[in-house]
This record gives C-alpha cells, structure tokens and sequence, in this order.
C-alpha cells in the first residue's frame, strides 16, 4: 500500500543533528519513497491529513524482556538479588507456552500504542516469543536467553535450542536474531567462549547483561581481577559485534575498552532506578562515542515499556547526576531512541526518516496541552509526550495502530490471558 502524510510535522535529520519541519512524506509499500516530492507516478491509497500531527520514525526498544509483562507490578520494592531469585526466577518456572505467548503481545501492545516499531529481546522459551513477535507485526531481534558451565548438558541444549529457534523462523523479514548469553555469573568462562565462537562462526551478534549491579561488579573483580568488561574482553567476546544491557557500573577504562571495540550499550535508565543499581555513565560514554540506545528492560524491573519515559528519565537524571544541564540532550535521548538503536540491533535502514528506509513511522497528536505553545517540538517529544498521544504506527510500511487501535493484535483477549496466567503466578486478586 502507498501512504502520504501530507503537510505534517516531521523530525527530519540533517547533518547529525534533527529538524522539525511542515513537510510531505511518501510511503510505497515498505519504504520511505519520498520527503517534500513524490517519487514518480506515486499514487496514494490513503491520505493522512497532517494538521496538528507530528510524524516520527518509530522508536527502537534496545533491551527488553517482552513476556516478562506478566511479572509487572509483583515485585516492587525489593534488592536486585532478592527480586531476580527470589521474584522473578522461581515464578518463570510456572510459566508455559501461552503464559510466554501472551505475555509477550501484551508487551507488543504496549510497545506499539507508545510508538515503538522495534525491539531486542531476550526471552526463555523456544519459538514462542517470534510466534507472539510475528503475529503483532513488529520488527525485533530475538535472543534466547542461555546460561551454562563449559559444555555441561543443559547448557549445550540450551544452545541448540537458540540455534533451532533462528532456523525455525530465518525466513521472516521483520525478525533477526543474536546469541543471548544471559551474564557473568550465569555462564561461566568456558561456556562464554563457546557461545562466542558458535556466533562468530554464524556471524552473529551477541547480547548480554553487563556490570548492572555492584554486586556483579564486586565478584568478578574478586573472582578473576577483573571489571565484568575486562572479564569478557579477556575471553574475546568483543570480537563478535555486541550489545551490553544495563552497563551501569563500567569504569572509565571500561569505557575505552567499549570504544576500542565498538561494543553497543542498551541502557536501561528506569529499570536501573527501580532494582537501585545506579546510573550508567552515559555521558562519558557518549563523550568517547559509544554507541548507546536504550531500552526499557523487561516490565517486572520497569512496570511499563513507554520509550517516551525512557527518554525523558535519560535526558533527566544524567543532568542531576553530572550537575551538568547540557549533559545529555533532548537530541542526544532521541538518537539514543531511533538510529543508535537501529546501529546497536543492527537492523538495516531503520532508526531515521530518511528516503529508502524502512516505512516504521509514528504519528502523534500534538493538538493537547502538553505541546503548547508549539516551541521546540524535538524537546516536547523527550520532555513533555507521554507516549499517548499516539495514534497511527507503521511498521515494514504496514499500519499496526490506526486511529490509535491495535489492527492485528486482540487487546481484550490479549487482557483475559494474561490475567489468567497472573492469577497463576501470584494467586488471586
Ligand atoms: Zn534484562
């Protein structure tokens, strides 16, 4: 189908930096065609009037756990290890295919009503969260999730699995996938080393979580002399392109070690707030150009998967913390949201409203209060949006939220399930 978004607001990039300008933007069928001219014999099949709309490319979630919406507000208020086993693990053992599957729409729902085309994922169950990812719609890479010790069986399974799972669905267009060692203390030196050969012989990316707690921190220097970042460039994990989540205790020569590799960080501001692990130092990483995207986490650490909150604490608390106002910026947060996260998933033609892109757009309704006066609408979008006024996304040029509805997505069905596996899970309400 052929799209034009006619005289709307549009945040357009321009020479490294963005502008909000009253434009026309053309879509054929999965591509952005055209930006102020149609491209040749374009014909629209619909016309989206853009009085009082803003169109955006679609944000880029870099790190969550989507089926995890099941654990959402059940547990609050606890430490890191207190909520990871004993909250969270015991309680996924409860989960099967159904519970994972729509937990995951639940997050797709939620991620696409706020504006979001695309997300990495780490999950634990084999091909059900692609199932859940592709019936939505949305543009994702997948991980599933591994730990083990050197080539002791369950972690070799494990392993096999994540390798059966990419072959199951290699053939998808919206769905790419990395190895998703789970961390440090869940995988041992042997079997990182493993998983790193087994991706870089697949040309792979890996995903893994990285330096989040003192805790993690501590005990890899104690146990191997080393910062977690150290630990894994010893093993040669940063040999494979990499994404880090979390990345919240790295010193200043972890950082040139990131840089020196091109290592990708997804941060993950709420989540780190929230289990009370600190503050990644973005801005360092920034000032060495890193490569960071963010991303919400999964919703048992973060209760939602708003990019727009995200934006807005990452363009906020790096300020507080750093006593610096210009820290990070509004223009800075929508990078880390859009084209950093498309570099850092490494999905291609995505994270910019750019002519030959991928058609992963948002509209929103800028005619609320919250966008009044009409300033500096790029500042709005990390500052003042709250990711509601969403009303139309496109992903791969298909329209999955119109006038603000899910088109291929059952919400009330999507509800009733995952009540019932919450009712499960943490008993009736
Ligand atoms: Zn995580």
């Amino acid at each position: 189908m052929n799209y034009h978004f006619k005289n709307i607001l549009a945040i357009i990039p321009k020479h490294g930096k963005y502008e909000v300008r009253k434009t026309n933007v053309y879509v054929t069928d999965d591509i952005i065609s055209g930006i102020d001219t149609p491209p040749e014999n374009f014909k629209a099949d619909r016309v989206f009037e853009g009085e009082n709309k803003l169109l955006s490319t679609g944000l880029i979630n870099a790190h969550n756990h989507a089926y995890m919406s099941v654990f959402r507000n059940s547990a609050d208020d606890v430490i890191f290890e207190e909520w990871l086993f004993k909250k969270i693990l015991p309680k996924e053992d409860m989960l099967d295919d159904e519970d994972i599957y729509w937990g995951t729409q639940l997050s797709c729902l939620e991620m696409l009503k706020s504006g979001t085309t695309t997300f990495l994922d780490m999950h634990i169950t084999k091909n059900v969260v692609p199932r859940a990812v592709t019936d939505a719609g949305m543009r994702a890479v997948i991980s599933k999730g591994i730990v083990g010790e050197g080539r002791a069986e369950y972690g070799m399974k494990r392993l096999s699995d994540a390798k059966e799972e990419m072959e199951n669905f290699r053939d998808d267009p919206l769905l790419t996938f990395m190895f998703g060692p789970h961390a440090i203390y869940t995988c041992d030196g042997e079997y990182l080393k493993i998983v790193s050969e087994e991706a870089k012989k697949m040309g792979l990316p890996i995903h893994i979580h990285l330096d989040e707690s003192p805790v993690e921190h501590k005990e890899a220097l104690e146990k191997y002399g080393k910062t977690p970042t150290e630990y894994l460039e010893s093993l040669g994990v940063f040999e494979n392109k990499t994404i880090c989540a979390h990345c919240v205790q790295l010193t200043d020569s972890d950082i040139d070690i990131f840089a020196k590799y091109n290592v990708n960080v997804g941060a993950n501001p709420v989540s780190n707030l929230k289990l009370a692990n600190g503050i990644a130092p973005i801005k360092k990483m920034l000032d060495k150009n890193v490569n960071v995207a963010i991303g919400t986490d999964g919703p048992g650490s973060n209760n939602g998967q708003n990019m727009f909150r995200e934006m807005n604490f990452n363009a906020l608390i790096h300020k507080g913390v750093n006593h610096d106002p210009v820290a990070v910026s509004a223009s800075d947060t929508y990078k880390c949201a859009t084209v950093n996260g498309a570099k850092a998933l490494d999905v291609a033609n995505c994270g910019e409203l750019k002519i030959g892109n991928k058609a992963d757009l948002f509209v929103m309704d800028i005619h609320q209060p919250q966008f009044y006066p009409r300033t500096d609408l790029l500042a709005a979008l990390c500052y003042s949006a709250r990711g509601t006024e969403i009303e139309t996304v496109l992903v791969d040029g298909k329209i999955l939220i119109d006038k603000g509805e899910p088109t291929t997505l059952d919400t009330e069905k999507i509800y009733y399930y995952t009540a019932k596996t919450a009712e499960k899970i943490h008993g009736k309400n």
